[in-house]
């Protein structure tokens, strides 16, 4: 795929972003949900990332006749058995805030689990085009919950989330060291290696 629209099926400001950055060395003409005037809401059936991801790729490619990515992606907390997972964005309701899930997963981490703090990011990146079967990918980076919490860039739980590979919370990375390793970072790598796209400089 190179010169084609590509379609960002997420409506997380964060994710955007991000994929905006990681996609930028690809010769593709981005379109966020919004410059298209999309405004019908992306059902998650679940119970895991794949089936998620997939929807919303399926979902926005289906109503605009246009390649879509989506991705699909949580926290787990090794001692937690992975809880929250296919949840972090929901657990705690619509209501609260990105703020309010990170003090309440450090809660729950400190009350629950104080002496292992292990954790893991996980992202799958489904890619749905017109006329062939979709296609997912799957990307994970490790580290661990730590309080009190650091940095202000990136979104979610990153303040949280001290990166083994960084040796820093994802929130105190620069842009272009998050986007070395990450979760998301490494599903598109290995979306690239399916021969969808040209893989990125980063990989
Ligand atoms: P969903 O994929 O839209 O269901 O939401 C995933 C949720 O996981 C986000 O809203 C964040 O809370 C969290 N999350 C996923 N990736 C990241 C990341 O790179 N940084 C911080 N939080 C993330």
């Amino acid at each position: 795929m190179t010169g084609e629209i590509l379609v960002l099926a997420t409506r997380n400001p964060g994710k955007v972003r991000e994929l905006r950055s990681l996609l930028g060395a690809w010769t593709l003409e981005l379109r966020s949900l919004d410059d298209l005037g999309f405004d019908e809401v992306l059902e998650e059936p679940g119970p895991g990332y794949t089936e998620n991801a997939l929807a919303k790729a399926v979902a926005v490619c289906r109503a605009t006749d246009l390649p879509a990515l989506a991705d699909d992606s949580g926290i787990e907390v090794d001692a937690l058995r992975g809880w929250p997972g296919p949840l972090s964005a929901r657990w705690m309701g619509d209501q609260a805030t990105d703020e309010d899930r990170l003090v309440g997963l450090i809660a729950e981490v400190e009350r629950r689990t104080p002496d292992d703090r292990r954790a893991r990011y996980v992202c799958v990146a489904a890619l749905a085009r017109p006329g062939t079967d979709p296609v997912t990918a799957h990307g994970e980076c490790f580290g661990s919950i730590v309080s009190p919490t650091r940095g202000t860039n990136g979104f979610g739980y990153d303040p949280g989330f001290l990166s083994l590979d960084l040796g820093i919370t994802f929130a105190e990375a620069p842009e272009e060291d998050k986007a070395r390793v990450s979760h998301r970072a490494r599903a598109l790598a290995r979306l690239g290696e399916s021969g969808v796209f040209e893989p990125p400089p980063f990989v």
